[in-house]
C-alpha cells in the first residue's frame, strides 16, 4: 500500500499575500502546504480521502491518472470544496465516481453541490454514486476501511484505518473505544494545528501526548497551520518516531 500526502495544511495555513510570517515566506518547500488530503494506492485501486479546495491541483501535481473512490472525513469546506473536479475523472473513466460519506456529510454535499443531485442533470456536472458510511467497517472493491469516530468540537468526523495505516484529521477528542481501533497500526496520522489551544483541533502538545499514548512505531502530523512554525524547527523538537508530514511525502506500508 502506498500513501501519498496530497496536502498537509489547513485553510488557516494557506500562504496569503497579506501574511509575511516566517512560514508563509519560507523558501523550504516543506512549509508550503495545500489543504489536507491523502491518497491510498494498492495494486488494484486508488482512493483519495477528502477533496478540499486544492483537489484539482493536487491531482495534477501527483499525476493521478485513475481514481476509484473519494472518501470524506466530514463536510467542512477545506475537505469538500474540490468535489466538482471529479468530473474530469468521469470524463476520462466514463463512469460515475464512488463517493463515501456519512449522512451528515451527505447533507452538506447536497447543499453545497445542489446541482450535482438534480434529476435533470446538465451535461458535464459531476456524476457521483453516493455510499453511506457509519461507524462500521466497509469495503471499497475488497479494500477494508474501518471508520474511527472522532469529535471535532461537537461535529462527528470519521478517521479511517486501512490495514496498518490510520488517518485522523480534524479532531480534538477520541473516545477510548475508538482509540482501540488505532492500536497496532504501523503508521498513524494525527492532526496538529498549532501550539495554542483550539476549539476543534489537537494542538502540537496534545498530538504528541496522544501519539505517545498510542505507541505506534511511526506518527505523522497533518492539518498544520502556518502558526505552528517552520517545518525544520518544529521537526527538531519532536520525539523519536513522531514527524511532521509534508505535501508530497510518500510512504509504503
Ligand atoms: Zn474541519
Ligand atoms: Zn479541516
Amino acid at each position: 500500500m502506498r500513501i501519498t500526502f496530497l496536502g498537509t495544511g489547513t485553510s488557516q495555513g494557506v500562504p496569503v499575500i497579506a501574511c509575511r510570517c516566517a512560514v508563509c515566506i519560507s523558501a523550504d518547500t516543506h512549509d508550503h502546504r495545500l489543504r489536507s488530503s491523502v491518497m491510498i494506492e494498492t495494486d488494484e485501486l486508488c482512493v483519495v480521502i477528502d477533496s478540499g479546495p486544492d483537489f484539482r491541483y493536487q491531482m495534477l501535481r501527483a499525476g493521478v491518472q485513475k481514481l476509484d473512490a473519494l472518501v470524506f472525513t466530514h463536510g467542512h469546506k477545506d475537505h469538500t470544496a474540490g468535489m466538482d473536479d471529479i468530473r474530469a475523472f468521469n470524463y476520462c473513466q466514463q463512469c460515475d465516481m464512488d463517493v463515501y460519506a456519512s449522512l451528515e456529510t451527505q447533507e452538506v454535499l447536497h447543499r453545497e453541490f445542489q446541482y450535482v443531485f438534480q434529476n435533470s442533470s446538465y451535461p458535464g456536472v459531476p456524476q457521483i454514486q453516493l455510499h453511506t458510511i457509519a461507524n462500521e467497517p466497509f469495503f471499497i472493491q475488497g479494500l477494508e476501511i474501518i471508520p474511527i469516530r472522532l469529535l471535532h468540537y461537537k461535529l462527528e468526523v470519521f478517521g479511517f484505518r486501512i490495514g496498518d495505516f490510520t488517518y485522523i484529521t480534524d479532531a480534538n477528542f477520541i473516545a477510548p473505544e475508538e482509540l482501540l481501533k488505532i492500536q497496532g497500526s504501523k503508521v498513524v496520522v494525527l492532526n496538529a494545528l498549532r501550539r495554542e489551544a483550539h476549539i476543534s483541533h489537537f494542538t502540537l502538545d496534545e498530538a504528541v501526548s496522544l501519539a505517545q499514548k498510542l505507541g505506534c512505531p511511526q506518527t505523522y502530523f497533518t492539518h498544520i497551520s502556518h502558526q505552528l512554525g517552520l517545518h525544520q524547527q518544529v521537526s527538531c523538537e519532536l520525539p523519536q518516531g513522531i514527524q511532521l508530514a509534508y505535501d508530497g511525502l510518500v510512504l509504503t506500508i
